[in-house]
């Protein structure tokens, strides 16, 4: 059955369950396909009115799931309530989770030097048997790109993390994800830094409380900007109200 969707600010977000994500990335690795999946906060969506290369990648991606209160809220607004946020973090980690008994391979690709060997070591601390086939950090050159497409190639994940930050991600995935032909690829921003412990994720209450945003934004002040970027996300959803 397809997945429903919800459109927010012009982007088609599918409404499901974290179960049914996980579910819907397994199907596109058992068919081999090359699927892109994004993962929509509400900061991704205002980014994407803005920029019109974004908003195509995620309307043609295959997946893209509600991360993050405000995307769950908008639907809600628009009259076609989400069952749940599905936060990218959290689905890279329900993967990870049955990747060891599914032989899934995975690649983390992004952040800066050093982190991606700390989220793998990680990853190996969590889920025992996990097949991390490759690391490469995400600070690189057009000069550098043949090597590392041919890295990854070479390295034949079936899942391939990139935490690039958006819309970087998007866009390099876009660009070269036929070339790669990894079965599926996921934009996950900040994932990699907070394996690593180099990031701090908010506490669980905030989670709950649906405060990850403040959190982030005043862990890292030189984020406080974008703090904006909800409000001004609420105000457009409303305004976009039919
Ligand atoms: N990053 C990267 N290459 C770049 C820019 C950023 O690998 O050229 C990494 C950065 O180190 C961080 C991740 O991208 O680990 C996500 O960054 P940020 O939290 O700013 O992104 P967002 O919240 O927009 O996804």
């Amino acid at each position: 059955m397809p997945l429903k969707q919800v459109e927010i600010l012009g982007v088609n977000v599918n409404s499901l369950t974290m179960a049914q994500a996980v579910e819907a990335v397994q199907q596109f690795i058992a068919e081999k396909k090359v699927a892109l999946v994004a993962t929509a906060n509400a900061e991704m969506l205002m980014r994407s009115t803005q920029d019109e290369e974004l908003k195509d990648i995620l309307n043609q991606a295959d997946l893209v799931v509600p991360d993050g209160a405000g995307t769950v809220w908008a639907a809600g607004h628009l009259g076609e309530p989400m069952p749940e946020r599905v936060a990218g973090f959290d689905l890279a980690q329900e993967l990870m989770r049955e990747a060891p008994a599914r032989g899934d391979r995975i690649y983390f690709f992004g952040s800066a030097p050093g982190v991606a060997d700390k989220a793998k070591a990680k990853a190996e601390e969590l889920y025992p048997g996990i097949q991390v086939v490759g690391t490469r950090n995400g600070f690189f050159t057009e000069a550098d790109e043949p090597g590392i497409i041919a890295e990854i190639k070479a390295a034949r994940p079936d899942i391939l993390l990139a935490a690039l930050g958006v819309p970087k991600q998007e866009k390099w995935l876009k660009k070269h994800m036929q070339e790669l032909q990894v079965p599926v690829s996921i934009g996950v921003g900040g994932t990699l830094d907070v394996m690593a412990g180099v990031m701090e994720r908010a506490p669980l209450w905030m989670q709950k409380a649906k405060l990850e945003w403040l959190f982030r934004g005043l862990k890292q002040p030189s984020r406080a900007g974008r703090l904006l970027a909800l409000p001004k996300f609420v105000l457009k959803v409303v305004a976009s109200k039919k």
